[in-house]
């Protein structure tokens, strides 16, 4: 996906978030980020191909084991968001406030296309999850947290 659509949608004299890059390496972190946007949510991000593949949960990351949650996935973001908190401005994409809920590493055990299967090693969220493409619409995907 590269950054593109990350870019059109911001006005970096406006913003604080980072303007970023591709990077050629990637290590395996991940945050989750608070989001009190128009409408609150969660936002889960995986480093990965250089970038934070990029996911809204309405409902945030399961805790508990059996439970699955819808997460929609959106445009990547830049590697250097895995630590942006702060106010979105008000006219702007994404208007509000960005807290990190909670950030860590984590390890990959499997991914195709539709699936992608990872253990996260959070302060808070921890275990083995899987986040699976549906067909119900674009870019819907279920979260399920299996250990
Ligand atoms: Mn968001």
């Amino acid at each position: 996906m590269g950054l593109k659509e990350y870019w059109k949608k911001r006005k970096f004299k406006k913003t604080p978030e980072p303007k970023g890059k591709v990077v050629k390496v990637s290590k395996n972190r991940f945050v989750v980020q608070e989001h009190w946007a128009t409408h609150y949510h969660f936002d889960f991000r995986l480093e990965m191909e250089g970038v934070l593949k990029s996911w809204a949960v309405p409902k945030g990351l399961p805790e508990k084991k059996g439970i699955k949650r819808l997460a929609v996935q959106v445009e990547d973001h830049p590697l250097d968001y895995i630590n942006f908190q702060g106010k979105i401005p008000k006219g702007l994409y994404g208007v509000g406030t960005v807290k990190i809920f909670d950030k860590g590493n984590y390890e990959l055990i499997d991914k195709t296309r539709d699936r992608i299967s990872f253990k996260l090693k959070g302060k808070k969220l921890k275990g083995e999850y899987h986040l699976i493409k549906t067909k119900l619409g674009k870019n819907q995907w279920l979260l399920i947290k299996t250990k």
